[in-house]
């Protein structure tokens, strides 16, 4: 994030003030603590008007985890996190994959209620997951950069409707609910063709903790083209997002789901001198992702969950379902221990887990 260096120290240190309360408080409970069912902290001071609060959001630094505090909020970072898919945010629907602003924000309401923390798709892939103890992440997702997902009105400020205007809404209401998500963008990033625009659409996201990446070009089927044009594909985006400021992608959604028949090629690769290498290549479809810190986790093909009711096949796959699904099965879901350097898991699920980078494992 390119955030003045000041602003996250005086967020970090008002979380660590509101998180060692909540520590407190929470080893004083008799019995079951009961976590998901606690007011969340979150921010230390609520936005006092309805306005969207637009501070930047940075990553709050977490608690010191022990095997007594992770049995106590039955943590669970071996388990599944819902990566939720959106595309177009349309007032009036006009495909079966639209939601409506209406619904992006119930939606966003349910998963804020259950005690979901919003997480970016890197910080997800990286493993760097700060969500308070007790709390489970989620991460959301944006494809095609479409015009209402996110635009700027006159005064700087989210165009109201867009996604990103729901998203601060939701989380000012919420304190607990982190605005983040991800953009996966294309060569005319939220329909915006005058650069300058471009630029600023796209400074306002990473400075506010949003994730711009990479969602090819031209949105081709990629098990169509060759390996080289592959590469064309993805460079160009890259090339482009440079160009206006975001950082190198570490993530990218492959257009319709679809991997190149060599599947490596959209992980890695070059074109026209220029490299990429992605920590997570995104599908469309159709269950809880693995934890990253899974055996199993395929970061060349990871899940995600199209949001939708129940109608037809959603039944089966879509959000409705499955975050039903996931309040049926606690014990499948993810459930940070809040502590960022340590993975807290039920004894039994430690060897389903690989510690990475010097990340080291609480089986309890
Ligand atoms: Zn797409």
């Amino acid at each position: 994030m390119r955030i003045p260096a000041f602003l996250p120290r005086i967020i970090g240190i008002a979380n660590i003030v509101v998180l060692t309360v909540a520590l407190i408080g929470l080893s004083l409970l008799p019995g079951d603590p009961r976590p998901q069912a606690r007011q969340e902290p979150g921010a230390a001071t609520p936005p006092a008007s309805p306005r969207p609060s637009l501070a930047p959001v940075g990553q709050p630094p977490g608690v010191v985890a022990t095997p007594e505090f992770a049995r106590q909020v039955r943590a669970n970072e071996a388990g599944r996190v819902p990566v939720l898919m959106y595309h177009r945010i349309l007032r009036k629907r006009r495909a079966p994959l639209d939601r409506t602003p209406g619904q992006l924000r119930k939606e966003l309401e349910k998963l804020a209620e259950r005690g979901y923390v919003p997480i970016t798709a890197r910080e997800f892939v990286t493993g760097d997951i700060h969500v308070p103890a007790g709390k489970f992440p989620v991460v959301l997702t944006f494809d095609d950069g479409h015009p209402s997902h996110f635009g700027l009105d006159a005064a700087g400020n989210p165009l109201p409707g867009t996604a990103v205007a729901v998203i601060q809404e939701v989380a000012a209401r919420h304190p607990g609910f982190r605005p983040v998500a991800t953009f996966w963008v294309n060569r005319e990033p939220f329909g915006l063709r005058e650069r300058g625009a471009q630029e600023a659409a796209v400074r306002w996201l990473v400075e506010h903790g949003y994730e711009v990446a990479n969602h090819t070009w031209a949105h081709p089927n990629l098990r169509l083209l060759k390996r080289k044009k592959v590469a064309e594909q993805i460079v160009r985006v890259e090339r482009l997002l440079k160009k206006l400021g975001a950082p190198p992608s570490t993530t990218m959604a492959l257009p319709y789901g679809s991997p190149p028949r060599d599947r490596k090629a959209a992980r890695a690769g070059a074109w026209d001198g220029t490299r990429y290498d992605f920590a997570g290549v995104f599908l469309a479809g159709a269950e809880p992702s693995l934890s990253p810190y899974a055996k199993k986790f395929d970061r060349g093909a990871i899940q995600r969950i199209q949001s939708n009711g129940m109608k037809g096949e959603c039944r089966k796959w879509c959000s409705q379902h499955w975050l039903d699904w996931l309040d049926e099965h606690p014990g499948e879901r993810y459930v940070s221990d809040g502590d960022p350097r340590r993975i807290s898991v039920p004894r039994e699920r430690r060897g389903k887990i690989v510690a990475k980078r010097g990340l080291q494992v609480i089986a309890y």
